[in-house]
């Protein structure tokens, strides 16, 4: 089938169809082929749709990138509006998993999913927010991802027909604040992003109830179940991603694509995770977990008091399931949208034949205030539930701490102490699961190392380290010369961990090294180190700019000759949306406090 799309297109044979419309392969005048998507007949005849259509043109047409399917062409003609987009020929993100049995090894799912937030970045930059990111909407270029359908919901929302009726992305990649009804932010695509990492390394998304309901609510009152198979570092970066409060998400798209990146390269020897049919059970929150931003809702079965900060879940309440076509879709209506329409769910099927409405009302709890005299015990607590026990008019100053033994987001000290009166303000230190950056894979601000990257595995105290940074003295003059290495860290990193020595195959065991650190020009550590042991550095990094090691031999055989100071295992240990992008400017920082006012 031929047949012409405006002046310049003809389009050829069906690809597939989707929520919007259909898309089809065709050519301009010239030949260049490109798939063009023709939205759905109610969208084309929406005044608003159209004009919305029509003001996003050219931003969307301008943007480019090697993650993204590029937008060439909107054309409206008569009853006809088609997305004009490049060609990708390689099937979804989901045609990959599933021909590769339904899990990617760790390094994939690092690399596929740091080319769709650097997709993502530019998305953002451009002021759109995604809201649909799934597996379909990743078009896979050979190997490259390319992410498609930006823009669609902007355009979608400008109109009461396609807010009405948008699909908001599958109810099980949605983030928790669209289901809440609050205002949508491009974290709101971190968060999908974090469920597609995660069904890409189990083959399964993290919440999937008996019904669309079910898994709404499990996006915001649930914590994911980890896979077993997930690899520590990658499970961080998916967690973060994962959490339900958005400002607590990685700081941008950006910083989540460096930060994949890196570990793409890390992880090339994790196996693939075996596919599950169900994913491990999902945390319910207020079970003492990460339930900070937890939307509680009110459990009608059981009498216990009701607990402060309940609040209704207003988009909950207005879900129009709408059953249709194989898998069932079902639209969401924006809370606002809700209450100026009398509060009765509307909805508007979008193909099928069965449509059935399910309308659900929860109800509010009133809010208990909290009334205290004296500090609770609040350590070992998780934060939530340590602010939950204190008077609501109190101002909580929040201050995270990378700590990888302690419960993540469990309280590790309190001021003032347990047992003493309350005042109007207290601070927690609060414990954060890390990222873990190693310190040989940033570049020197100046000084150098002799022996560095992946491949230098130093022996010291007869236990092997890697990621080491060392350097081997030269014969005659080591004792006399002081030696450094300085990076600039951007003040991103909490603290830096190594484990510092004389290597085991040194040809001197009297060498003693007297090693210096500095943070900004401050002594923050100095020891001795010696051959036959090593000496565990665990320094606080906080808002530290240039971090120095300087070293000198202070004892030792004559001549220093083949022998290796070394730093095992350097790393660098910071909070996933703080540390910075390699090659970003020091500006990019975040302040390592946050004062919550409730
Ligand atoms: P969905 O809701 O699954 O994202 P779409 O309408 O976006 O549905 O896409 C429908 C089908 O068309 C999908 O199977 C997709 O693989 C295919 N498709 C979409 N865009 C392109 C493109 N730019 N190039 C090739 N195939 C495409
Ligand atoms: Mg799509």
């Amino acid at each position: 089938m031929r047949r012409p799309l405006g002046s310049r297109y003809t389009l050829g044979e069906l690809l597939g169809s989707g929520a919007m419309g259909q898309v089809y392969e065709g050519v301009d005048e010239g030949g260049t082929p490109y798939a063009f998507k023709l939205l759905r007949p109610d969208l084309v005849d929406d005044p608003d749709f159209i004009a919305k259509f029509h003001q996003e043109r050219a931003i969307l047409t301008s943007l480019r990138g090697q993650h993204l399917v590029a937008v060439h062409d909107l054309v409206v003609e008569g009853n006809t509006a088609a997305i004009v987009m490049d060609l990708v020929r390689g099937g979804s993100l989901r045609t990959t998993l599933n021909a590769a049995g339904g899990t990617l090894l760790p390094a994939e799912v690092a690399r596929i999913g740091a080319g769709i937030a650097d997709a993502l970045h530019s998305v953002h930059l451009a002021g759109f927010v995604h809201r649909d990111v799934k597996p379909e909407n990743v078009l896979m270029d050979s190997s490259t991802p390319r992410l498609t359908d930006f823009g669609i919901s902007k355009m979608a929302n400008a109109s009461k027909v396609g807010r009405s009726t948008m699909l908001a992305g599958t109810p099980y990649y949605v983030a928790p604040e669209l289901v809440d009804g609050k205002d949508v932010t491009p974290a709101a695509d971190l968060y999908s992003l974090g469920i597609v990492l995660y069904e890409l390394c189990c083959g399964v998304t993290p919440f999937v109830g008996d019904s669309v309901f079910q898994v709404l609510r499990d996006h915001c009152e649930k914590a994911p179940g980890r896979p077993n198979s997930v690899p520590d570092e990658l499970w961080d970066v998916i967690a973060n991603l994962l959490h339900k409060n958005p400002a607590m998400r990685p700081q941008s798209a950006e910083l989540v694509s460096a930060v994949l990146l890196n570990l793409s390269s890390r992880l090339v020897n994790a196996p693939v995770g075996t596919r599950l049919d169900l994913p491990p059970a999902a945390i319910p929150l207020n079970h003492g977990n990460d339930n900070e931003t937890v939307l509680r809702v009110p459990n009608t079965s059981n009498s216990a008091p009701a607990k402060r900060r309940s609040r209704v879940l207003p988009v909950l309440a207005a879900i129009a399931v709408l059953l249709g076509g194989a898998g069932g879709t079902y639209a969401l209506m924006s809370a606002k949208e809700n209450s100026s329409g009398n509060g009765a769910a509307a909805a508007t099927p979008t193909g099928g034949s069965r449509t059935t409405t399910t309308t659900t009302e929860l109800t509010t709890t009133t809010s208990s205030e909290v009334r205290i005299t004296t500090m609770p015990d609040l350590v070992g607590k998780n934060v939530s539930a340590a602010k939950d026990a204190l008077p609501r008019s109190m101002k909580v100053e929040i201050v995270d701490q990378v700590d990888e033994k302690a419960a993540p987001d469990s309280v590790l000290s309190q001021e003032p102490a347990a047992g003493q009166p309350v005042g109007d303000s207290a601070k927690l230190v609060v414990a954060r699961i890390g990222v873990v950056v190693h310190l040989d894979s940033q570049p020197l601000s100046s000084g150098s190392w002799s022996t560095s990257g992946d491949a230098f595995v130093v022996g010291m105290g007869g236990k092997q380290y890697v990621h080491s940074l060392g350097t081997s003295f030269g014969s005659y003059y080591c004792a006399t010369r002081t030696y450094a290495a300085e990076y600039n860290l951007s003040k991103g990193y909490r603290r830096f961990v190594a484990s510092a020595g004389i290597s085991d195959n040194s040809e001197s065991t009297a060498l003693k090294v007297q090693l210096e650190v500095l943070a900004d020009g401050r002594l923050i550590s100095s020891t001795s180190v010696g051959f036959g042991s090593t000496v565990p550095l665990d320094l606080d990094l906080t808002g530290v700019l240039r971090l120095k090691f300087q070293y000198q031999v202070t004892s030792g055989d004559k001549t220093c000759g083949a022998s290796t100071f070394a730093l095992g295992e350097a790393k660098l240990l910071g909070l996933a949306r703080e540390i910075p992008t390699s090659g970003l400017p020091a500006a990019s920082t975040v302040s390592t406090t946050t004062t919550t006012s409730r």
